[in-house]
């Protein structure tokens, strides 16, 4: 239907890539020109490329965002960057609450749902990241972790503005082991009712993402399944060739 977003194909580069990887891009960029792709593709490089890399993909079918925002616009926040600061630099979207920034940064859900207030205030569009970790899971307690995590790390003003939630199990990332396709489906379903349940008819349509050891041989897959609106990709997006497989999986 009108109101069904496109699919997301989101390109994690985490800690990688120098400027000589936007020649990657550029080959994305340039692939997509050509065969403009069923999915919107973003690419989240280091904050140090986002704004060379917006200005090179300008115009292409390919968005960029940032990888982490701050929770306040300014201020005396040595190392951070803020959301204005990733739209300023051409960014379009913008990663909050990856599992590696709740990890090596503490960021609890309250301050997620912080910094996605902020992406949302100023313009962009926040992926919002939850999954549990392998203990959890083991626990029997998967569903009930993500679901509390959704709650409270999508703040009420998120209510009519862009944004999408990923699923990405901890223990799926970087390993090489996704989750099956039936731990997706049940968990997709679970997030979806939340969000149904706090954001009425938009929450039907907010996209939801599986993100986890996603590869050109598991992509169609996964982005088969239903509830599954589309993939963070982290490893397999550093390499144009493995990035345009799975968008072109859907
Ligand atoms: P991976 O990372 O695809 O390398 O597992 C996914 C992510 O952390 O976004």
């Amino acid at each position: 239907s009108s109101t069904t977003p496109r699919p997301l194909i989101a390109g994690n580069w985490k800690m990688n890539g120098l400027s000589v990887a936007l020649d990657e891009a550029r080959a994305v960029a340039a692939a997509l020109e050509a065969k403009p792709p069923a999915a919107r593709v973003a690419i989240f490089p280091p904050a140090t490329l986002l704004h060379r890399l917006s200005q090179a993909v300008e115009g292409a079918h390919l968005l960029t965002g940032g990888q982490d925002c701050h929770g306040k616009s300014s201020g005396a926040h040595t190392g951070d960057v803020s959301a204005e600061m990733v739209a300023d630099a051409g960014g379009s979207l913008v990663i909050c609450g990856h599992s590696e920034r709740r990890t090596d940064h503490g960021e609890t859900s309250a301050q997620v749902a912080g910094k996605a207030e902020a992406a949302a205030a100023a313009g962009l569009e926040p992926i919002v990241c939850v999954g549990e970790t392998l203990e959890t899971r083991e626990a029997g307690q998967a569903v009930s972790f993500v679901v509390s995590q959704v709650r409270d790390s999508l703040p009420t003003s998120l209510a009519g503005k862009a944004f999408s939630v990923a699923y990405e199990p901890l223990w799926a990332i970087g390993t090489g082991r996704t989750a099956s396709v039936d731990n997706i489906v049940e968990m997709h379903a679970a997030i979806r009712a939340e969000l149904v349940s706090r954001f009425c008819e938009q929450g039907r349509t907010v996209l939801i993402l599986y993100g986890g050891s996603v590869k050109p041989e598991n992509a169609r897959e996964i982005l088969a399944a239903p509830e599954v609106g589309g993939a963070l990709v982290g490893g397999a997006s550093l390499k144009a060739k493995d990035f345009l497989a799975i968008i072109q999986a859907l």
